[in-house]
């Protein structure tokens, strides 16, 4: 093969900003309008032909092709540079992508976009990147925003994670007092299941160092037997209702979801997602970002709660909306606690703790039986998060049940994370044909992690090998917060399972680069039942595709994260440019 060497300069001067056409991205009525009156009205013609190209198409009919032709947001055409060419007529956009490569956008099934933490919050850590704070750092910020914060109103922290602390310690309460003593102070672990409080908020929520633990949750104590102000999963819900908070008006919330979701789209788009599965969220503010022209990515959107309870009484199942915005399966349920912040249900008790710590159960059983079959009753996809063995036993138990009180077709029950797996967990998993999103990222992001659950447990989680071996479509599941989503990122950790330590955990579940491409592309969009339409470089298909510097598969494996997304295109309109 000869090695693309691209001038990207030269193909940016060819395309130009606007040649793909940085306005109308959206199908808004006036992008349709523009492209009835603008573009081609010869069938025969394109309104975007790419040749000489490095296509890995992800479609297994014709896995590599040179070029493709667009029209009306679909490909139209998907094979070699000359006969692409003959889809060129009067407006077609052209362009010679100098053997750049190109594969289809990236689809994240798991993210909680939440675009206005990002704007409007303090962070305390880096949403994108490895990175490494002082406590120092953290206390500072928080410090700066008690300044300019009423006493007794909460002063927040966002995306900490206690193994990217310089100090090499844990965050406690001392520190946090240094904050204030006369405001409630939380810092949030990104991986959203455990928080740091400071005196003022453990005594507003009544909590002393004799409060027995909740079902599901703990209240952390140092060697003498204090609080350190660690708290994790459902033992925090004594913080909710106690000290003060900001009152928005809906007009000041609304605008705070617009701008937040804006501004996510931007960064999925950056990153080459032009698929997102949306963890709930404002789905009024994402209709009206839409109908700004402000949405360029498709979202999956999962919800629960309320707006679940709307779609079982009025008979909105999943598949409900269109291309851009669909009701995909109900967002998470969670039966259990956490991978990254060591909380999740194992069998064996983690490492070194005494009395012996399973990691928490959130849901019992039975809860969780009488909600899977409610929802597969109503016609809607569901989706718990599981990352234990335990509760991905649990949530298996609960899918068997519902699948047999009301046998439905090819319903493809999810489950979120699914880390730590055995044999009889996939068999079973075959059988149901379960869609597990495991984490991606974290194997290059979260390897300073790895140690607390050790080699032989690491040999199986994340276990992409497994689940391609098993013939179970395994999808990425970032996690945003969490996890970082960059789709890149992600496909580097699964191929080599090497952190940015240095350290490799779990090798043998190692996946090819063609194995990792499919993961953030065609299994994304069978995760949500929308193959048909998305997922591959196929004629019929939306033209959603990534343009990248670099082909992952002949650059070394420890360099893919590095590779520069050049262009993300969505409906055939540009929507990223470097
Ligand atoms: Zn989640």
């Amino acid at each position: 093969m000869n090695t693309p060497h691209h001038n990207r300069r030269e193909f940016l001067g060819l395309t130009g900003a606007s040649a793909i056409g940085l306005v109308g991205r959206n199908l808004s009525g006036s992008y349709l309008f523009a492209e009835r009156e603008g573009a081609n009205l010869d069938p025969r013609h394109a309104d975007l032909v790419v040749f000489n190209a490095k296509v890995y198409t992800i479609d297994s009919s014709m896995p590599n092709a040179e070029a493709f032709a667009v029209r009306g947001g679909r490909f139209l055409f998907v094979g070699s540079t000359d006969e692409a060419k003959g889809f060129i007529g009067k407006g077609t956009q052209s362009f010679d992508a100098k053997q750049m490569t190109i594969m289809p956008g990236f689809i994240d099934c798991h993210n909680h976009a939440g675009g206005n933490v990002l704007l409007y919050e303090v962070l305390v850590g880096n949403p994108y990147e490895v990175e490494f704070v002082t406590i120092a750092s953290i206390i500072d910020k928080l410090r700066a925003k008690a300044a300019k914060t009423p006493s007794d109103f909460w002063v927040d922290g966002y995306f900490f994670d206690d193994t990217k602390v310089k100090d090499n310690r844990q965050l406690n309460v001392d520190d946090l007092d240094q904050v204030s003593k006369e405001h409630p102070v939380c810092v949030h672990h990104r991986g959203g299941h455990t928080s740091y409080y400071n005196s003022k908020a453990l005594q507003l929520a009544g909590v002393d160092k004799n409060t027995p633990n909740r079902m599901g949750g703990t209240y952390d104590h140092d060697r003498n037997g204090e609080l350190n102000g660690r708290v994790t999963d459902r033992a925090r819900d004594v913080f909710h209702n106690v000290g003060k908070r900001e009152i928005l008006t809906a007009e000041q919330k609304g605008l705070r979801e617009r701008e937040g979701l804006a501004y996510i789209s931007k960064q999925f788009v950056r990153y080459g997602l032009t698929s997102v599965h949306h963890e709930e969220g404002d789905l009024f503010a994402l209709q009206q970002v839409r109908a700004r022209g402000q949405l360029l990515h498709r979202v999956s959107f999962e919800t629960n709660g309320d707006m679940l309870e709307a779609m079982i009484k009025n008979g909105i199942s999943s598949g409900f909306g269109d291309e851009w915005i669909r009701f995909g399966a109900t967002s998470e349920h969670t039966a259990d606690g956490s991978f990254s912040e060591r909380t999740m249900a194992l069998s064996q008790p983690y490492a070194g703790t005494n009395p012996p710590y399973r990691g928490n159960i959130t849901e019992t059983q039975q809860d969780l039986d009488a909600w899977a079959e409610r929802v597969q009753r109503a016609g809607i996809q569901p989706n718990c998060h599981a990352n234990g063995d335990v509760a991905i036993d649990m949530v298996l138990t609960a899918y068997e049940r519902a699948q047999q009180k009301v046998p439905r077709r090819d319903v493809r029950p999810k489950i979120t994370h699914c880390t730590l797996v055995n044999d009889d967990l996939l068999r079973r998993m075959k059988a149901l044909g379960a869609v597990p999103a495991p984490f991606t990222t974290y194997a290059y992001y979260n390897t300073d992690k790895f140690h607390f659950y050790g080699e032989e447990r690491m040999k199986w989680s994340m276990a992409y090998r497994s689940f391609f071996d098993a013939g179970i479509k395994a999808a990425a599941g970032s996690d945003f917060s969490p996890g970082p989503f960059a789709p890149l990122m992600g496909i580097q950790g699964v191929v080599t399972r090497t952190g940015w330590n240095g350290e490799t955990w779990g090798a043998n579940r190692r996946i090819t680069v063609d194995e990792a491409l499919q993961v953030n592309t065609i299994n994304g969009a069978y995760n949500s039942h929308e193959e048909a339409f998305k997922g591959s470089i196929t004629p019929g298909k939306l033209a959603d595709f990534v343009v990248l510097a670099d082909d992952p598969h002949t650059i070394g494996p420890d360099k893919i994260r590095d590779i520069e997304i050049v262009r993300t295109v969505t409906a055939g309109s540009t929507v990223y440019q470097k």
